[in-house]
């Protein structure tokens, strides 16, 4: 059912932060500079352990009966969705001259009707790898402490454990502590990018103040980042998977040789489960010896296909998109499973432009899935950036559900989700061979959304 067809009422707050539906005004969302009533196929109900948000300095827009834009002058309201669910719409507001840059979430736009709250979005995993209502914070807590008290000589198990549970919460972080699922493993405290919404570290001319996270203060050793696996193997038995590249670091291939010691005494130790890099894809030539050793799949991150829109956001140093793109090949002829870490921003990822750079970038280097996350910045932000860099793409965007049928269409091998999936040692690979795949001519068509001026 469509926005409109549901009469999902605006929502916003008052100064004391009560949160209230309007009494006629309708629900906006916008895709990029675009504003609209929801799309058919992207409400649904707002998502357990999901949260709402006050925009400071933002007031709430809604449709009034006669089809015109009204601004109030309440508060602006967003949802941060529970993980495994990517928005695909923004919330509409009028900001203020003065008001504060928003802090690294991504934010999904928000309704009420019939009693329940409505956001903007689409489940992409039913994974339940990051749901943890149904478990007590003492069980989390009571793990933690036992790990940090038979440990005390591994300085990755105290990171994990007093830094990114205690402080962050991180939900890999407690996966670990509860030894379930995939085991965090950061190693690098470098990075050759600047991405704009880095978590862990920004400059200090950056509009950005504070980072969720912060970066690693020290490398850890081989050994223990092998004991970290080996803990966490003995606790989850059936599928064990380990990344590296986590919110608290760097980029994991900074510190390559790292990595393939401790994989290769992970290994040698018959360690079984999937190993994992989450990476920005940066180092080509360092792949091979990672694959050698026992690494099972690399997850790039993008936030677009499109070099210029990349470019702009990740501000590489020393690199180009080009290393990623010899990156992604390299990777599939060593026989690794690809992931495309997309992070999606509706009205900018979804255009015409962006599938088909989008289709090229998977298809000519056999990438097997997308993960669908969230850019997690400041709306207006991003789009002020793109448009003082690469500029604003010139077509609207199609929307999350028909972009991923129409990718589909184009890549059918390709596995979509949000978390790293467990592959077992070795990946089997569907994905086609680099330089062997052939472009559909057919795609299904693009519809435009009906613009609200
Ligand atoms: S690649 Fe990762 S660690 Fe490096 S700047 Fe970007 S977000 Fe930060």
């Amino acid at each position: 059912m469509s926005g409109k067809e549901l009469a999902i009422r605006m929502v916003m707050a008052d100064a004391n932060g009560q949160i209230f539906d309007h009494p006629e005004l309708l629900m906006l969302c916008r895709h990029g500079r675009q504003w609209c009533l929801p799309r058919p196929d992207e409400v649904i109900p707002l998502p357990k352990e999901s949260e709402l948000f006050l925009l400071p300095g933002r007031h709430a827009v809604g449709l009034d009966e006669h089809g015109n834009t009204q601004v109030t002058e309440h508060l602006a309201v967003a949802a941060f969705l529970a993980p495994a669910h990517t928005i695909s719409a923004h919330p509409c507001y009028e900001s203020d001259d003065k008001a504060p840059l928003l802090p690294l979430f991504a934010y999904a736009a928000v309704g009420f009707a019939h009693g329940r709250f409505y956001v903007c979005a689409k489940k992409v995993d039913n994974d339940p790898r990051q749901q943890f209502a149904h478990i007590p914070r003492s069980r989390i807590e009571h793990h933690a402490a036992e790990l940090t008290k038979r440990y005390p000589a591994n300085r990755l198990v105290q990171h994990i454990i007093n830094n990114c549970v205690a402080r962050y919460d991180c939900p890999a972080a407690r996966n670990f502590a509860l030894g379930r699922f995939e085991a965090p493993l950061p190693s690098s405290r470098t990075c050759n990018a600047r991405c704009l919404a880095c978590i862990s570290k920004q400059e200090e001319t950056s509009p950005i103040a504070v980072t969720p996270q912060c970066r690693l203060t020290f490398t850890p050793k081989a050994t223990e980042i092998a004991q970290v696996m080996e803990i966490h193997a003995a606790r989850e038995k059936a599928r064990p998977i380990f990344s590296f590249g986590q919110g608290c670091e760097g980029d994991p291939l900074q510190n390559a040789e790292l990595l393939a010691e401790s994989i290769a005494l992970y290994r040698q130790s018959n360690g079984s489960g999937t190993i994992n890099v989450n990476t920005n894809g940066s180092r080509p030539e360092v792949l091979e010896a990672l694959a050698k050793t026992g690494l099972t799949s690399i997850r790039v991150s993008l936030n677009s296909a499109r070099k210029d829109l990349y470019t702009c956001y990740y501000r590489p140093q020393g690199y180009t998109f080009d290393h990623v793109q010899q990156s992604l090949g390299i990777a599939r002829r060593l026989g690794l499973f690809i992931s495309l870490n997309l992070l999606f921003f509706p009205g900018i990822s979804d255009t015409e432009e962006e599938l088909s750079a989008l289709s090229d970038l998977v298809g000519e280097n056999g990438v097997s899935m997308i993960q669908w996350r969230n850019l997690n910045i400041d709306p207006e932000w991003y789009l002020d950036c793109l448009a003082q860099g690469p500029g604003l793409p010139a077509t609207s965007g199609m929307g999350l559900t028909t972009f991923m049928k129409r990718l589909k269409r184009l890549c059918p091998w390709l596995v979509y989700g949000y978390f790293n999936p467990w592959l077992g040692e070795t990946a089997k690979l569907t994905a086609p061979e680099p330089g062997t795949w052939q472009k559909p001519e057919t795609a299904l068509t693009n519809k435009e959304p009906k613009e609200i001026s």
